[in-house]
């Protein structure tokens, strides 16, 4: 799965509740992580490629649009 975030991800405001606040993270394969919210939800899989895509800094950028490769 590749899909990619909502360019607007980073628009919506958020309230401080423990529905937007961690508890956990936990690795789901070596592929992704589950985030555990505190109001007890851990709905979703993050994938390493979703998370790149969301990170606006020049090595990232550079990977998801396939002019380098993880090294890792
Ligand atoms: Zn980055």
């Amino acid at each position: 799965m590749r899909s990619e975030p909502d360019p607007m991800v980073f628009a919506v405001k958020l309230s401080d509740s423990p529905a937007t606040r961690i508890d956990q993270i936990e690795a789901t394969g070596q592929y992704a992580i589950t985030i555990h919210w505190q109001d007890g939800h851990h709905y979703g899989i993050y994938t390493w490629h979703y998370l790149r895509a969301l990170c606006p800094c020049s090595e990232c950028r550079g990977i998801i649009h396939g002019e380098d490769t993880p090294s890792s």
